[in-house]
């Protein structure tokens, strides 16, 4: 099977059909009618085998891993998903691994009503690079800069469950029987908050994504703002399963430098905070306040009981 065959039979037709693509996969550029009124926000992540995953993972939770990674990005920045590219590099053809991880990316996609309008096949080590773009009404995109001190520091859903089932797949940590599924399910099919991200434009003065881990993340908001926090660790959303499974210690060090949670993290002033619950219920995800924005311009401050919490973070930096 030829390039041009392979991207037929798996690539020309994945997500939604959506009425603004003019031109999706097959000539030289997609062409898109854009939205009048709204600013284009654009991102990009790559899964590297070996590095982000294990080439005999299962190609269609990769599939769907890839678009929920940039999905969550646009979630963060408060837009709409709209359209999708992906940098494909394969080692060889392998139709079976081929057709499971298109139908991971087309039912992720489509449930994101985002559709792949193009990209590029190549041959090379095992690598995964997409590009989501999606729409925002002009000027209201969130960002990791508008934080202000005083804010209120708040988390969707819990953290530290996808870490957890990284470990859970690895063999390095025992699970219940009872809460394997979900904790797996967390690490291998998690989930972008878009409908939430979207709901945040008009309350929240700062947002991200969680990535790589509360602990080293945050600090992106604090540089970026120009301020500090502080965060009760006693207040971190934990999932039941993470705490049968863990001791304190170990759970506290998972939601805190544990990454691939894809959970939204933002600040909202005082004066919105209460509406905060209401606004935000019908989305059915838990929101959870964790701590305050300070003046300490750069410094994170973890808290137990009113005493400083030490801690030694372990956050993935790929060149550290
Ligand atoms: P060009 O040589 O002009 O870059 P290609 O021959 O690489 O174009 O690709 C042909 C068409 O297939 C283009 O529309 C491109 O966007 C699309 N395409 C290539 N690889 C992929 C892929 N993995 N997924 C989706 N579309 C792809
Ligand atoms: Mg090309």
């Amino acid at each position: 099977m030829g390039e041009f065959e392979l991207i037929a039979k798996y690539f020309s037709a994945v997500g939604a059909k959506r009425s603004d693509v003019i031109t999706g996969v097959g000539d030289d550029g997609a062409v898109i009618q854009v939205r009048d009124g709204h600013d284009l926000v654009v991102t990009t992540d790559t899964m590297v085998s070996g590095t982000h995953f294990f080439a005999n993972d299962d190609p269609r939770a990769l599939g769907h891993k890839l678009v929920t990674v940039n999905i969550s990005d646009l979630a963060a920045m408060g837009a709409e998903p709209a359209w999708l590219s992906l940098a494909l590099t394969l080692p060889e053809v392998n139709e079976h691994w081929l057709s499971q991880f298109s139908a991971g990316i087309n039912e992720t996609a489509e449930y994101y009503n985002c559709q792949l309008v193009g990209g590029d096949t190549t041959r090379g080590p095992l690598s995964l690079t997409m590009t989501a773009k999606g729409l925002v009404p002009r000027g209201k995109a969130l960002s990791r800069s508008g934080a202000k001190v005083g804010d209120y520091i708040y988390v969707t859903g819990t953290l530290g469950d996808a870490a957890l089932g990284l470990k859970l797949q690895q063999g390095l940590h025992q699970v219940s029987k009872k809460h394997q599924t979900h904790i797996l399910q967390r690490f291998q099919y998690p989930s972008a908050r878009v409908a939430l991200g979207q709901a945040l434009r008009n309350i929240a003065n700062s947002a991200m994504d969680l990535s790589d881990g509360l602990y080293g993340d945050i600090q992106h908001i604090l540089h970026r703002s120009a301020v500090g926090a502080s965060i009760d660790v006693q207040k971190l959303p934990l999932s039941q399963a993470l705490k049968d499974s863990c001791d304190n210690n170990t759970a506290y060090g998972l939601a805190l430098s544990g990454g691939e949670d894809y959970e939204l993290l933002f600040t909202v002033s005082e004066n919105k905070r209460g509406s905060l619950d209401v606004l935000l219920s019908p989305y059915g995800v838990a929101i959870t306040c964790i701590g305050r924005i300070t003046g300490a311009i750069g410094k994170l401050e973890l808290k137990k009981s009113e005493q400083t919490f030490s801690y030694q973070p372990q956050g993935f930096k790929h060149f550290a």
